[in-house]
């Protein structure tokens, strides 16, 4: 008879009396990039927007926790500790530990985002691809609360180890750099009701009060590195004007700048558009030197290199589930340090007389100097791929510092260059290395082939 069935049987006549001891597990979740689980939007709303209780706060559901803690401990113990996985919201009647949801923390507001998908053909973003997410700003924290029915100290002591030095991805666009928090602050306590000051807290406490009361043994931080999952990482400087915006166009007739992507007063540079980037350059070299099968065009393939590494699926830039995006890396956001912030004015030509428009001026908000990391992260990768990432954006970057592509908006105009400091890079190949691995993808999709 598994657990399972064993406390099914027992619930039928006042099942909690039958159990010895109560363990409480309770941390905080941070998020260190924006992200959030969200629901899809209606009408003129965003496509996504934050997933949020009764009360109006956003929250983090217990189906959501549950899932992310089943792959921390892995599958064997996610077996016996949450039960077999069946048909959702049976999950969690079936497991031993229940994942009591997660409490909001602070009250910084959701921000939306804009992105748009890069078109691939052009390498320009399509300004029908808008498309408007909401999602919690860095630093939204959350208290997550767990009830362990008669488990042993030792396991106790195995899951909040774990949880320690957890750094879970929860949530939607994890490969453009969402949904990255770090547990912190974790404690647990037991209740052993055979004991009477036990009993009575047990009898006269409920909810998140129970739970603190109860939870107060902390355990020391797992201390993972914050660049653990880094693949690589290289600093870029910004060299002339550049711009990343946020996609959304100044009201008509308006005469404000139009603005950078900023978030929290900083400039952002969004790993989605690094990502589109480094994607769409990656398709025109493993095109140019003929690896097979062929770049998709569409990037929805699922079996080329780019969809294997990028992740696939319609509207995979932005709109797409956690399964259809399905990626190997992730580029997370980056902050611009030490920007300088110009204004330039540009003249709207129109396209089908080469002429003026009358008074189409217009002005922008770009930089003219700063630096950012391009850094890229593993999510589900194995040895081989991380060796050919590493390869093929040492190619892309070698173009983008030598000026062949650029960044961000306006590049037709001259902006979005920038110098790409290899001598700082850390977990990138040299050029020739580089290029004797893409040689070697190409001769390796030959021998497939034949
Ligand atoms: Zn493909």
């Amino acid at each position: 008879m598994t657990i399972t069935e064993s406390r099914e049987q027992k619930s039928g006549g006042g099942g909690e009396t039958t159990i010895r001891s109560v363990s409480f597990v309770a941390f905080d979740l941070r998020f260190a990039e924006p992200g959030g689980v969200t629901v899809p939007g209606s009408g003129d709303e965003p496509q996504a927007l934050l997933d949020r209780g009764p009360d109006g706060r956003a929250q983090l559901p217990g189906t959501s926790l549950a899932g992310a803690l089943r792959e921390l401990v892995g599958e064997e113990r996610a077996e016996a500790w949450f039960g077999p996985v069946l048909e959702e919201g049976v999950e969690a009647r079936a497991s031993r530990i229940w994942v009591l949801g997660g409490r909001r923390l602070d009250d910084a507001p959701g921000d939306v985002f804009a992105s748009t998908k890069i078109d691939r053909t052009r390498g320009a973003a399509h300004d029908s691809t808008l498309r408007r997410e909401e999602v919690l700003p860095a630093g939204a924290r959350f208290r997550v609360f767990l009830r362990w029915d008669d488990a042993s100290p030792a396991e106790v002591e195995e899951l909040t180890g774990l949880i320690a030095g957890w750094r879970p991805l929860i949530g939607r666009g994890v490969s453009r750099g969402r949904g990255r928090c770090v547990a912190e602050d974790v404690r647990h306590g037991t209740l052993l009701l055979s004991e009477p000051d036990d009993l009575l807290r047990w009898l006269t406490l409920s909810g998140p009060d129970l739970v603190a009361a109860v939870a107060v043994e902390l355990v020391a931080s797992g201390g993972a590195g914050a660049d653990a999952d880094v693949l690589f990482r290289v600093p870029v400087s910004i060299a002339g004007p550049w711009r990343i915006g946020t996609g959304e166009k100044p009201p008509k007739g308006s005469r404000e700048p139009i603005p950078l992507r900023r978030l929290g007063g900083k400039t952002v540079v969004p790993g989605s558009s690094v990502k589109g980037l480094l994607r769409s350059r990656a398709e025109f070299i493993l095109r140019s030197v003929g690896v097979s099968p062929s770049p998709c065009l569409e990037a929805s393939c699922g079996e080329c290199w780019p969809c294997r590494v990028f992740g696939y699926g319609g509207g995979q830039d932005s709109g797409a589930s956690s399964v259809g995006e399905r990626a190997a890396v992730r580029v997370a956001d980056a902050v611009v340090a030490d920007p300088v912030d110009a204004e330039r004015t540009h003249i709207a030509i129109d396209r089908f007389t080469g002429g003026v428009l009358d008074g189409a001026l217009y002005t922008t908000k770009v930089l003219e100097g700063g630096t950012f990391p391009v850094a890229v992260g593993r999510l589900a990768i194995d040895e081989d791929t991380e060796r050919e990432v590493r390869a093929v954006l040492r190619l892309v970057l070698e173009d983008l510092n030598d000026r062949i592509i650029g960044m961000g908006g306006g590049t037709t105009r001259g902006y979005g260059s920038v110098r790409v400091d290899f001598e700082a890079a850390t977990g990138l190949p040299s050029l020739d290395e580089a290029r004797n691995e893409l040689a070697r993808m190409v001769r390796r999709s030959a021998d497939d082939g034949s």
